[in-house]
């Protein structure tokens, strides 16, 4: 890396010392020393986003920084891991100074709210591709995983579905009486880490909605074995998600399209009292293989598909 790469690096992304206690050593060493406590397991994950395919090439830099890091902190979340250390790997077409200060102000700054320490990374030409590695700590054995759905358990989500969606739609032109909420939802997700910290020892199964809730519950369906039927009527949606399905017909929005972030979880009827605040019941794990949803008396099966890059 040339020096002036190095100078913006510290500009803009070694802001500060690491904070947390787990990380020994940041940004500036051939690689960052992290000590992770005894009786913990560190759960890693990686979550790139390019130009074009994950985002517009006018984005908002701001946001861009924070998606960028909700979605890989989104991922600890539903292995119900707490996070504390991430690196970044950046490939720019240019050096612009603007760009990098408005993208590094969303990312440190979302960072700063989960006490987590950017603590190394990479800066290369070419491209935009914006990459995060995301480190976390849970206790040995306790990881929220897709395999643990039971027959019987009660399927949850951590907030509304299909407002990511809409908000997508939005960009390419629909129209909605209030977007604000809707934009927000899209370009600035709260990724559930509280939340997945809180379904330890309560949740079966738990992963994070970043294709649609048909897809990722698809997911749990599989790895555990099991099948499942949704309540149309339980789903929390939104006045707009409700109103646009009143005008499109679109009713499966809200279960195809992606980048909601919220977690989807099943769980013990018995343990549903103690479930933390904003979960919505929305069906139940059964035994019959695939995906369904009650609708108007109806019972509709559901292709468990969502984005694929390659398809
Ligand atoms: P090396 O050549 O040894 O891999 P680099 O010159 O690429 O190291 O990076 C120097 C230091 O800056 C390293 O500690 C690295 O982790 C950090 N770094 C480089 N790019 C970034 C980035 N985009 N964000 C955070 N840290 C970075
Ligand atoms: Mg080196």
């Amino acid at each position: 890396m040339a020096v002036a790469e190095f100078d913006l690096i510290r500009r803009y992304f070694a802001v500060h010392a690491p904070q947390h206690p787990f990380n020994q050593l940041g940004i500036g060493d051939d690689c960052a020393l992290l000590n992770i406590p005894s009786g913990h397991q560190l759960a890693v994950t990686a979550d790139t986003m390019v130009e074009n395919v994950h985002f517009f090439a006018d984005a908002d830099p701001e946001l861009l920084g924070h998606k960028l890091l909700a979605v890989n902190l989104s991922d600890l979340a539903a292995m119900g891991a707490e996070p504390f250390a991430v690196t970044l790997a950046l490939t720019l077409p240019k050096v612009d100074e603007t760009w990098l200060q408005a993208f590094s102000r969303g990312f440190i700054n979302l960072a700063r709210q989960h006490n987590v320490d950017l603590v190394g990374g990479d800066t290369t030409s070419g491209p935009l591709t914006l990459t995060v590695q995301a480190m976390g700590v849970v206790p040995q054995g306790k990881a929220l995983l897709r395999s643990g759905a039971q027959v019987g358990d009660l399927i949850y989500v951590t907030g509304p579905l299909g407002n990511a969606g809409l908000g997508l739609k939005l960009h390419q032109g629909v129209k909605c009486a209030d977007p604000r909420l809707i934009l927000r939802s899209f370009n600035q997700p709260r990724p559930r880490v509280a939340e997945g910290l809180a379904l330890r020892g309560l949740a079966n199964a738990c992963i994070d909605i970043s294709d649609g809730l048909a897809a990722d519950l698809g997911h749990i369906l599989e790895s555990s074995g099991v099948g499942a039927c949704l309540q149309w009527d339980s789903l929390p949606l939104s006045q707009q998600v409700q109103e646009y399905i009143e005008h499109s017909g679109n009713w499966r929005m809200p279960l195809t399209a992606g980048d909601d972030y919220e977690l989807c979880f099943t769980v013990p009827a018995n343990f549903t009292q103690a479930l933390p605040a904003g979960c919505h019941y929305v069906g139940e794990i059964q035994t019959k293989a695939g995906l369904r949803i009650v609708r108007a008396g109806r019972v509709e099966t559901f292709e468990a598909k969502g984005f694929e890059h390659f398809s």
